[in-house]
């Protein structure tokens, strides 16, 4: 069964300062939150949140300063008119690949499953291989037996680089 591969759009801006977050975290991994909206045919990310100073940085694992980033999901969220939402996570594998661990996928579906987030398929940025990072994002399905889906599923979206910032997208098919 083939299904359509579902698109992300984010601006270039956006990717500039993860790599930059991720490159002073390097060797150990860091990350942080995809904000933005799903526009039907893909989603769109207008805002990322860094790990907050109280994030914890290893070289196999990163656990986020989530007080912070509370508080700049809220904000943004106000401020775009509640318009932009939390999406899901995104985190460094300063010396890996661009693929879901185990541990990844877990937490995928911790985040499904999180009833406050409200985020039935929530996404995950994975930024790989510290000499030149390259980033994979993915979506997970968890199993959901009233979907009559009876296994979890992650499928990795297209990845769009935009110019400029989200305000100034001019993609067709795409609107809030
Ligand atoms: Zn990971």
């Amino acid at each position: 069964m083939n299904r359509p591969i579902e698109k992300i759009w984010l601006p270039e801006v956006l990717l500039d300062e993860m790599t930059v977050l991720a490159t002073c975290a390097h060797p150990n991994e860091t990350g942080g939150v995809l904000i933005g909206y799903d526009a039907g045919n893909g989603v769109v990310v207008t805002a990322i949140i860094g790990p907050g100073s109280k994030a914890i940085h290893g070289l196999r694992a990163f656990i986020p300063d989530y007080t912070y980033q509370d508080s700049e999901i809220e904000r943004i969220y106000r401020e775009s008119g509640r318009r932009h939402t939390y999406l899901g996570d995104w985190h460094s594998h300063p010396d890996g690949r661009a693929t879901l661990s185990s541990r990844d996928k877990r937490t995928l579906r911790g985040i499904a499953s999180h009833r406050p987030a409200r985020v039935p398929a929530p996404i995950m940025g994975i930024l790989a291989d510290g000499d030149c990072w390259r980033l994979a994002v993915w979506r997970g399905f968890p199993r959901d037996m009233r979907a009559r889906r009876f296994f979890s599923r992650y499928d990795r979206m297209a990845l769009i680089q935009t110019r400029g910032d989200w305000m100034t997208l001019d993609v067709a098919g795409v609107s809030e």
